[in-house]
């Protein structure tokens, strides 16, 4: 079985993020980029699978500008047998159109199972693993904190995070899972790693070449700051507390 798995270069998460000064967005220029956090457990989790003998072979996808190729040489350090980048140019990609990509390329390349993040630590949206399951008709298992695979019967179980605790639910494969952060912890690439991936060979492709046009289904009309927040207050009893919160707060 093969695995696909999405990687997306984000802002990397140590990053204080600063608005521009257009208010267009956020500042990318200078910045630190690194492989979206839940797409590192994402890649983590289908090179598990490999080296449990349930799959032969691992490949990392990434849509995006030209430096996506750094995020997807991080994901051949990492392991990634293979590695496909999506050349958007700057074009601002939405989760629909990552999805129809996605679909064009299982399409391609057959996968067992697509592994993604639960969500991209820039936009937040949470949308891209739904949306590709929902396109390619295939299950899907969402917020994954834990998958067992039964390769025999074509099935993975997986757990998942939901609001009052885990429900455990059984997939037919193949399947789209998308990571939560307690699924595993990624391991870090080792320097030999990172130099042999130097040159491995990255295919290129274009949303045009998969027959996909790239639509902006969003407009973002303005990025600001949120409001800073005000100082707190020391109160001196439990009793100033209550009426604070009754008369001020008005939440009793
Ligand atoms: P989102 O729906 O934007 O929050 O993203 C959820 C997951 O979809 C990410 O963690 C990635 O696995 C995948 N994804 C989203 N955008 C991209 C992209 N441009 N390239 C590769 N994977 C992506």
């Amino acid at each position: 079985m093969k695995i696909m798995v999405a990687v997306k270069r984000v802002v990397d998460y140590a990053v204080k993020i600063r608005v521009k000064p257009d208010k267009t967005g956020v500042e990318t220029t200078n910045v630190k980029m690194s492989m979206n956090p839940f797409c590192e457990i994402a890649l983590e989790e289908a090179l598990r699978i490999r080296e449990s003998g349930l799959a032969k072979e691992v490949v990392a996808v990434s849509v995006g500008p030209t430096q996506c190729a750094d995020t997807l040489r991080t994901a051949l350090a990492m392991g990634a047998d293979r590695a496909v980048h999506v050349d958007a140019g700057t074009a601002n990609v939405p989760p629909l159109s990552v999805a129809k990509i996605l679909r064009a390329l299982v399409q391609a390349e057959q996968p067992g199972l697509l592994i993604l993040g639960k969500q991209a630590i820039d936009d937040d949206c949470n949308q891209t693993g739904q949306m590709v399951a929902g396109l390619l008709k295939w299950s899907q298992g969402t917020f994954a904190s834990k998958v067992v695979l039964d390769k025999e019967n074509q099935k993975a179980t997986v757990e998942r995070e939901v609001d009052g605790g885990i429900e455990t639910i059984c997939l037919d494969l193949p399947a789209v899972i998308t990571t939560d952060l307690r699924l595993n912890q990624p391991r870090y690439a080792t320097l030999p790693n990172i130099m042999k991936a130097k040159s491995k060979v990255i295919k290129k492709v274009t949303p045009e070449e998969l027959n996909v046009e790239l639509r902006p289904d969003i407009e973002i009309v303005q990025v600001t700051e949120p409001p800073k927040r005000k100082a707190g207050v020391i109160l001196s009893s439990v009793d100033e507390l209550i009426d604070k919160l009754k008369n001020e707060a008005r939440v009793l």
